[in-house]
């Protein structure tokens, strides 16, 4: 999941990304409104931090020009404790859902990703691909009942592969979705994610599309239960 960062505070903003990419997310940080607008062209974030006190105009006026021109990237907006009126003002103008400084960065990777799923219309606590089960609060994968130990960024593209099932990843969509403007893109690295993922699930669970990229294996063609490893 891939997320942006909208915060004036370079202390908090740093603690958050550094947060954020150790538990597996790919975040970028702008520090106003303005260089939001432009990030938000520039590649397909799944959900946005926002704090609502910014210098160059208020983090709220933003997301009402995101939402008046038909955005609906889900926004979760940071505010001050005493700020009853800008969270109720940030809630009308938009977002999703907010948090209250000071903040914990377990506790803001869990709402996002509750926002993601909600907007993602995938509500369920566990994704099922065939003997696969997968839950994305937890990031926890079991194969036929076993768990499978994922790092965050395997788990990060499992996640992108389940989320769109039917449909084949450019691999440059798949490198937007995990990486951030400070790591290099790097297809090698992607390939290594895919081999373990299939190493650690089935060999069929990532399909190559020759040329293009890669698609979720289907469900029946992993490897039956009782056959050979
Ligand atoms: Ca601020």
């Amino acid at each position: 999941m891939r997320v942006l960062l909208v915060e004036d505070d370079d202390a908090l903003a740093e603690g958050l990304l550094a947060g954020l990419r150790a538990l597996g997310f790919a975040a970028d940080r702008v520090d106003r409104g303005a260089s939001a607008d432009t990030a938000l062209g520039l590649a397909p974030y799944d959900a946005i931090v926002l704090d609502l006190g910014l210098p160059g105009g208020d983090g709220t006026v933003w997301l009402a020009r995101w939402r008046d021109r038909g955005d609906r990237v889900p926004v979760l907006i940071l505010t001050a404790r005493d700020a009853v009126d800008s969270r109720i003002g940030g809630l009308d103008a938009g977002a999703d859902d907010y948090l209250v400084k000071p903040i914990a960065v377990e506790e803001l990777a869990a709402r996002l990703r509750a926002v993601v799923r909600r907007v993602r219309g995938r509500p369920e606590p566990v994704w099922r691909h065939g003997a696969l089960d997968y839950r994305p609060d937890t990031r926890a994968a079991t194969w036929r009942g076993r768990a499978i130990e994922l790092t965050p960024r395997e788990a990060a593209l499992l996640e992108v592969l389940l989320a769109h099932p039917n449909r084949i990843l450019s691999k440059a969509a798949l490198l937007e979705k995990l990486y951030d403007w400070d790591r290099e893109l790097d297809s090698n690295a992607l390939e290594v994610f895919v081999h373990h993922l299939r190493r650690k699930i089935d060999p069929a669970i990532v399909r190559t599309v020759r040329g293009v990229g890669y698609a979720l294996g289907a469900a029946d063609s992993m490897r039956p239960a009782d056959g050979p490893p």
